[in-house]
Protein backbone atom coordinates (compact mmCIF):
# COMPACT_ATOMS: atom_id res chain seq x y z
CA UNK A 1 0.00 0.00 0.00
CA UNK A 2 0.93 3.15 -0.67
CA UNK A 3 1.50 5.55 2.29
CA UNK A 4 -0.35 8.71 2.08
CA UNK A 5 0.87 11.64 0.88
CA UNK A 6 -0.41 15.45 0.31
CA UNK A 7 -2.24 14.27 -3.03
CA UNK A 8 -3.95 11.66 -1.79
CA UNK A 9 -7.78 11.48 -2.04
CA UNK A 10 -9.74 10.36 1.27
CA UNK A 11 -12.20 7.89 1.32
CA UNK A 12 -14.18 6.61 4.47
CA UNK A 13 -17.09 4.88 5.69
CA UNK A 14 -19.41 6.31 8.12
CA UNK A 15 -21.42 3.97 10.60
CA UNK A 16 -21.67 2.53 14.34
CA UNK A 17 -20.22 -0.17 15.29
CA UNK A 18 -17.93 0.04 12.43
CA UNK A 19 -14.45 -1.59 13.69
CA UNK A 20 -15.35 -4.80 12.31
CA UNK A 21 -16.34 -3.35 8.81
CA UNK A 22 -14.87 -5.32 5.61
CA UNK A 23 -15.33 -2.00 3.55
CA UNK A 24 -12.00 -0.47 4.72
CA UNK A 25 -10.02 -3.99 3.68
CA UNK A 26 -12.09 -4.28 0.49
CA UNK A 27 -11.39 -0.73 -0.83
CA UNK A 28 -7.57 -0.59 0.24
CA UNK A 29 -7.21 -3.69 -1.76
CA UNK A 30 -9.00 -1.93 -5.01
CA UNK A 31 -6.79 1.24 -4.59
CA UNK A 32 -3.72 -0.68 -4.40
CA UNK A 33 -4.73 -3.00 -7.10
CA UNK A 34 -5.34 0.12 -9.44
CA UNK A 35 -2.51 1.81 -8.69
CA UNK A 36 -4.35 5.18 -7.78
CA UNK A 37 -3.35 7.64 -4.52
CA UNK A 38 -6.52 7.14 -2.46
CA UNK A 39 -6.82 5.82 1.12
CA UNK A 40 -10.17 4.42 2.66
CA UNK A 41 -10.76 5.02 6.37
CA UNK A 42 -13.53 3.93 8.83
CA UNK A 43 -15.36 6.56 11.15
CA UNK A 44 -17.40 5.63 13.77
CA UNK A 45 -20.14 8.45 13.58
CA UNK A 46 -23.58 8.17 15.88
CA UNK A 47 -26.82 8.22 15.22
CA UNK A 48 -28.14 11.40 14.42
CA UNK A 49 -24.62 12.24 12.97
CA UNK A 50 -25.30 11.90 9.83
CA UNK A 51 -25.85 14.79 8.33
CA UNK A 52 -23.11 16.39 9.69
CA UNK A 53 -20.46 13.72 8.47
CA UNK A 54 -21.72 14.16 5.16
CA UNK A 55 -21.30 18.29 5.60
CA UNK A 56 -17.51 16.93 6.34
CA UNK A 57 -17.32 15.36 3.22
CA UNK A 58 -17.79 18.79 1.47
CA UNK A 59 -15.22 20.65 4.19
CA UNK A 60 -12.85 17.94 3.87
CA UNK A 61 -13.01 17.16 0.44
CA UNK A 62 -13.40 13.70 0.86
CA UNK A 63 -13.37 11.94 -2.69
CA UNK A 64 -16.00 9.44 -1.35
CA UNK A 65 -18.69 8.32 1.65
CA UNK A 66 -19.54 4.72 2.48
CA UNK A 67 -22.85 4.79 4.44
CA UNK A 68 -23.51 1.94 6.75
CA UNK A 69 -25.81 1.38 10.24
CA UNK A 70 -27.90 3.17 11.03
CA UNK A 71 -27.59 6.19 9.09
CA UNK A 72 -28.57 4.81 5.28
CA UNK A 73 -32.08 7.32 5.72
CA UNK A 74 -30.18 10.64 7.28
CA UNK A 75 -27.43 10.34 4.79
CA UNK A 76 -30.34 10.22 1.87
CA UNK A 77 -31.49 13.05 3.40
CA UNK A 78 -28.66 15.07 3.99
CA UNK A 79 -27.11 15.01 0.04
CA UNK A 80 -27.83 17.22 -2.72
CA UNK A 81 -29.92 15.12 -4.90
CA UNK A 82 -31.01 11.09 -4.76
CA UNK A 83 -29.89 8.67 -7.81
CA UNK A 84 -32.44 6.46 -9.20
CA UNK A 85 -31.89 3.54 -7.03
CA UNK A 86 -31.58 5.49 -3.74
CA UNK A 87 -34.55 7.73 -5.00
CA UNK A 88 -36.83 4.63 -4.78
CA UNK A 89 -35.23 3.07 -1.51
CA UNK A 90 -35.46 5.90 0.32
CA UNK A 91 -31.72 5.00 1.66
CA UNK A 92 -28.55 6.00 0.43
CA UNK A 93 -25.47 3.76 1.64
CA UNK A 94 -22.83 5.55 -1.10
CA UNK A 95 -22.58 9.50 -1.59
CA UNK A 96 -20.26 10.95 -4.46
CA UNK A 97 -19.73 13.84 -6.37
CA UNK A 98 -21.85 14.31 -9.04
CA UNK A 99 -18.86 14.89 -11.93
CA UNK A 100 -15.40 13.15 -10.74
CA UNK A 101 -13.60 16.93 -10.29
CA UNK A 102 -14.51 20.66 -9.21
CA UNK A 103 -18.40 19.86 -8.71
CA UNK A 104 -19.95 20.38 -5.62
CA UNK A 105 -22.94 18.72 -5.57
CA UNK A 106 -23.50 15.52 -3.48
CA UNK A 107 -25.15 12.44 -5.13
CA UNK A 108 -26.64 9.93 -2.82
CA UNK A 109 -26.54 6.47 -4.62
CA UNK A 110 -27.95 2.43 -3.25
CA UNK A 111 -25.52 0.28 -4.67
CA UNK A 112 -27.03 -2.52 -2.68
CA UNK A 113 -29.45 -3.82 -5.27
CA UNK A 114 -26.89 -3.59 -8.07
CA UNK A 115 -24.17 -5.70 -5.82
CA UNK A 116 -27.19 -8.47 -5.21
CA UNK A 117 -27.88 -9.08 -9.00
CA UNK A 118 -24.08 -8.72 -9.87
CA UNK A 119 -23.51 -11.34 -7.17
CA UNK A 120 -25.97 -13.56 -8.29
CA UNK A 121 -24.86 -13.17 -11.85
CA UNK A 122 -21.62 -14.55 -10.87
CA UNK A 123 -23.46 -17.66 -9.97
CA UNK A 124 -25.48 -17.97 -13.06
CA UNK A 125 -28.93 -16.59 -11.32
CA UNK A 126 -31.09 -14.64 -13.80
CA UNK A 127 -33.78 -13.52 -11.61
CA UNK A 128 -35.98 -12.82 -14.93
CA UNK A 129 -39.29 -14.74 -14.68
CA UNK A 130 -38.24 -16.87 -11.07
CA UNK A 131 -40.23 -17.11 -8.48
CA UNK A 132 -38.21 -15.07 -5.12
CA UNK A 133 -38.85 -15.44 -1.85
CA UNK A 134 -37.15 -12.67 0.79
CA UNK A 135 -36.92 -13.49 3.77
CA UNK A 136 -36.79 -10.11 6.32
CA UNK A 137 -38.12 -6.46 5.63
CA UNK A 138 -35.74 -4.21 6.76
CA UNK A 139 -33.27 -2.86 4.68
CA UNK A 140 -31.02 -5.09 3.21
CA UNK A 141 -34.81 -6.77 2.40
CA UNK A 142 -36.16 -3.64 0.58
CA UNK A 143 -32.74 -3.67 -1.82
CA UNK A 144 -33.08 -7.48 -2.66
CA UNK A 145 -36.38 -6.85 -3.22
CA UNK A 146 -36.52 -3.99 -5.64
CA UNK A 147 -33.57 -5.46 -7.32
CA UNK A 148 -35.57 -8.63 -8.32
CA UNK A 149 -38.41 -6.93 -9.35
CA UNK A 150 -36.30 -4.28 -11.86
CA UNK A 151 -35.00 -7.91 -12.71
CA UNK A 152 -38.02 -9.44 -14.09
CA UNK A 153 -38.61 -11.85 -11.34
CA UNK A 154 -42.13 -13.38 -11.87
CA UNK A 155 -42.83 -12.93 -7.98
CA UNK A 156 -41.76 -11.71 -5.33
CA UNK A 157 -42.86 -12.69 -1.84
CA UNK A 158 -41.47 -10.99 1.32
CA UNK A 159 -41.49 -12.40 4.82
CA UNK A 160 -41.63 -9.66 7.90
CA UNK A 161 -42.25 -10.56 11.48
CA UNK A 162 -44.14 -7.39 11.33
CA UNK A 163 -47.21 -7.65 8.63
CA UNK A 164 -46.58 -3.32 7.93
CA UNK A 165 -42.94 -3.87 6.96
CA UNK A 166 -43.89 -6.92 4.70
CA UNK A 167 -46.21 -4.75 3.22
CA UNK A 168 -44.15 -1.95 2.85
CA UNK A 169 -41.35 -4.04 1.52
CA UNK A 170 -43.49 -6.23 -1.09
CA UNK A 171 -44.93 -2.70 -2.58
CA UNK A 172 -41.30 -2.42 -3.83
CA UNK A 173 -41.55 -4.91 -6.12
CA UNK A 174 -45.13 -3.97 -7.67
CA UNK A 175 -47.37 -6.32 -9.50
CA UNK A 176 -44.65 -9.19 -8.17
CA UNK A 177 -44.88 -8.38 -4.88
CA UNK A 178 -46.72 -10.36 -2.14
CA UNK A 179 -46.02 -9.56 1.78
CA UNK A 180 -46.77 -12.67 4.08
CA UNK A 181 -46.38 -12.80 7.86
CA UNK A 182 -43.54 -14.33 9.14
CA UNK A 183 -46.06 -15.99 11.77
CA UNK A 184 -47.87 -17.70 8.90
CA UNK A 185 -46.00 -21.03 8.58
CA UNK A 186 -48.30 -22.34 5.77
CA UNK A 187 -47.38 -19.18 3.45
CA UNK A 188 -44.40 -19.72 4.52
CA UNK A 189 -44.05 -23.08 3.82
CA UNK A 190 -45.84 -22.68 0.49
CA UNK A 191 -44.36 -19.48 -0.93
CA UNK A 192 -40.35 -21.52 0.10
CA UNK A 193 -41.56 -24.99 -1.33
CA UNK A 194 -42.57 -22.85 -4.78
CA UNK A 195 -39.68 -20.25 -5.03
CA UNK A 196 -36.53 -20.42 -7.40
CA UNK A 197 -34.55 -18.53 -5.61
CA UNK A 198 -34.62 -17.77 -1.65
CA UNK A 199 -32.91 -14.60 -0.24
CA UNK A 200 -32.31 -14.24 3.58
CA UNK A 201 -31.97 -10.80 4.41
CA UNK A 202 -32.47 -11.26 8.15
CA UNK A 203 -29.28 -11.21 10.53
CA UNK A 204 -30.38 -15.30 11.56
CA UNK A 205 -27.52 -17.19 11.53
CA UNK A 206 -24.82 -14.56 12.33
CA UNK A 207 -23.77 -15.07 16.49
CA UNK A 208 -26.01 -14.48 18.82
CA UNK A 209 -28.73 -14.53 16.91
CA UNK A 210 -31.29 -17.64 16.11
CA UNK A 211 -30.10 -20.31 13.53
CA UNK A 212 -32.66 -20.14 10.66
CA UNK A 213 -34.45 -17.37 10.25
CA UNK A 214 -38.48 -17.89 11.41
CA UNK A 215 -38.12 -21.20 12.73
CA UNK A 216 -38.60 -22.16 9.05
CA UNK A 217 -38.12 -26.13 8.88
CA UNK A 218 -34.83 -27.14 6.11
CA UNK A 219 -37.31 -30.03 4.54
CA UNK A 220 -38.64 -27.15 2.46
CA UNK A 221 -35.86 -26.95 1.03
CA UNK A 222 -34.65 -28.85 -2.43
CA UNK A 223 -32.49 -29.35 -5.29
CA UNK A 224 -34.46 -26.86 -7.63
CA UNK A 225 -33.64 -23.75 -5.00
CA UNK A 226 -31.01 -21.19 -5.24
CA UNK A 227 -30.33 -19.56 -1.35
CA UNK A 228 -28.78 -16.46 -0.68
CA UNK A 229 -27.90 -15.42 2.49
CA UNK A 230 -26.66 -12.20 2.46
CA UNK A 231 -25.06 -13.17 6.12
CA UNK A 232 -21.19 -13.54 5.06
CA UNK A 233 -19.75 -14.21 8.80
CA UNK A 234 -19.60 -17.13 9.24
CA UNK A 235 -18.49 -17.99 5.65
CA UNK A 236 -21.16 -21.09 5.88
CA UNK A 237 -24.11 -20.63 8.07
CA UNK A 238 -27.09 -23.19 9.00
CA UNK A 239 -29.47 -21.96 6.70
CA UNK A 240 -26.81 -22.47 3.52
CA UNK A 241 -25.93 -25.99 5.79
CA UNK A 242 -29.54 -26.77 5.52
CA UNK A 243 -30.14 -25.58 2.17
CA UNK A 244 -27.56 -28.10 1.12
CA UNK A 245 -28.14 -30.76 2.94
CA UNK A 246 -31.31 -30.96 0.89
CA UNK A 247 -29.81 -30.26 -2.32
CA UNK A 248 -30.37 -26.87 -3.30
CA UNK A 249 -27.41 -24.22 -4.39
CA UNK A 250 -26.63 -21.88 -0.92
CA UNK A 251 -23.69 -19.42 -1.17
CA UNK A 252 -23.29 -16.87 1.49
CA UNK A 253 -23.47 -12.22 1.30
CA UNK A 254 -20.10 -12.14 0.70
CA UNK A 255 -20.28 -12.22 -3.45
CA UNK A 256 -22.97 -9.11 -2.80
CA UNK A 257 -20.52 -7.34 -0.22
CA UNK A 258 -17.68 -7.02 -2.68
CA UNK A 259 -20.06 -6.08 -5.62
CA UNK A 260 -21.80 -3.44 -3.77
CA UNK A 261 -18.64 -1.77 -2.80
CA UNK A 262 -17.18 -2.46 -6.30
CA UNK A 263 -19.97 -0.13 -7.20
CA UNK A 264 -19.22 2.60 -4.74
CA UNK A 265 -15.57 2.91 -6.02
CA UNK A 266 -16.56 2.88 -9.57
CA UNK A 267 -19.01 6.03 -8.91
CA UNK A 268 -16.22 7.79 -6.96
CA UNK A 269 -12.97 6.89 -9.03
CA UNK A 270 -14.39 6.40 -12.51
CA UNK A 271 -12.37 3.17 -12.90
CA UNK A 272 -13.83 -0.27 -13.28
CA UNK A 273 -13.54 -2.30 -9.82
CA UNK A 274 -11.08 -4.56 -10.10
CA UNK A 275 -12.80 -7.18 -8.18
CA UNK A 276 -10.88 -10.14 -8.08
CA UNK A 277 -8.30 -8.25 -6.10
CA UNK A 278 -11.41 -7.25 -3.60
CA UNK A 279 -12.02 -10.65 -3.59
CA UNK A 280 -8.93 -11.81 -2.64
CA UNK A 281 -8.47 -9.32 0.39
CA UNK A 282 -11.77 -10.37 1.60
CA UNK A 283 -10.90 -13.74 1.77
CA UNK A 284 -7.68 -12.91 3.69
CA UNK A 285 -9.51 -11.27 5.90
CA UNK A 286 -12.31 -13.43 6.53
CA UNK A 287 -10.83 -16.95 5.10
CA UNK A 288 -11.80 -18.36 2.18
CA UNK A 289 -15.49 -17.08 1.20
CA UNK A 290 -16.63 -20.35 -0.67
CA UNK A 291 -16.69 -23.50 1.60
P1 LIG B 1 -32.39 -4.47 9.38
O1 LIG B 1 -32.72 -3.27 8.58
O2 LIG B 1 -32.26 -4.36 10.86
O3 LIG B 1 -33.49 -5.60 9.03
C1 LIG B 1 -33.47 -6.86 9.59
C2 LIG B 1 -34.77 -7.57 9.24
O4 LIG B 1 -34.69 -8.91 9.72
C3 LIG B 1 -36.00 -6.97 9.86
O5 LIG B 1 -37.08 -7.16 9.01
C4 LIG B 1 -36.15 -7.78 11.14
O6 LIG B 1 -37.47 -7.81 11.63
C5 LIG B 1 -35.78 -9.15 10.62
N1 LIG B 1 -35.30 -10.10 11.62
C6 LIG B 1 -34.35 -9.93 12.55
N2 LIG B 1 -34.12 -11.08 13.23
C7 LIG B 1 -34.97 -12.00 12.71
C8 LIG B 1 -35.23 -13.37 12.98
N3 LIG B 1 -34.56 -14.02 13.92
N4 LIG B 1 -36.18 -14.01 12.27
C9 LIG B 1 -36.86 -13.35 11.31
N5 LIG B 1 -36.68 -12.05 11.02
C10 LIG B 1 -35.73 -11.38 11.70
O7 LIG B 1 -31.00 -5.09 8.90
P2 LIG B 1 -30.43 -5.13 7.41
O8 LIG B 1 -29.54 -3.96 7.17
O9 LIG B 1 -31.57 -5.33 6.49
O10 LIG B 1 -29.47 -6.41 7.46
C11 LIG B 1 -30.00 -7.72 7.51
C12 LIG B 1 -28.88 -8.72 7.27
O11 LIG B 1 -28.35 -8.58 5.97
C13 LIG B 1 -27.69 -8.53 8.23
O12 LIG B 1 -27.20 -9.80 8.56
C14 LIG B 1 -26.67 -7.81 7.39
O13 LIG B 1 -25.33 -8.08 7.79
C15 LIG B 1 -26.94 -8.42 6.02
N6 LIG B 1 -26.54 -7.52 4.93
C16 LIG B 1 -25.65 -8.00 4.02
C17 LIG B 1 -25.27 -7.22 2.95
C18 LIG B 1 -24.30 -7.76 1.96
O14 LIG B 1 -23.78 -6.99 1.14
N7 LIG B 1 -24.04 -9.05 1.97
C19 LIG B 1 -25.80 -5.92 2.80
C20 LIG B 1 -26.71 -5.46 3.75
C21 LIG B 1 -27.07 -6.27 4.82
P3 LIG B 1 -37.98 -6.69 12.68
O15 LIG B 1 -38.00 -5.41 11.92
O16 LIG B 1 -39.31 -7.16 13.09
O17 LIG B 1 -36.97 -6.67 13.79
Amino acid sequence: MILPRGSTRVAAVIGDPIRHSLSPVLHNAAFDALGIDWVYVAFRVRRGQAGSAVEAMRTLDLGGLSVTMPHKAEAARAVDRLGPVAARLGVANTVSWSGHAGDTALVGESTDPGGLIDALADDGVDPAGRSCVVLGAGGAARAATLALADAGARSVTVVGRRAEAARDCAFLAGRAGRPVEGADMEGLRDSITDADVVVNATPAGMEGQPPLPFGLDPRWFGPHHFVADLVYAPAVTDLMVAARDRGATAVNGLGMLIHQAGRQLELWTGRPAPLEAMTAAAGEALGPHRQ
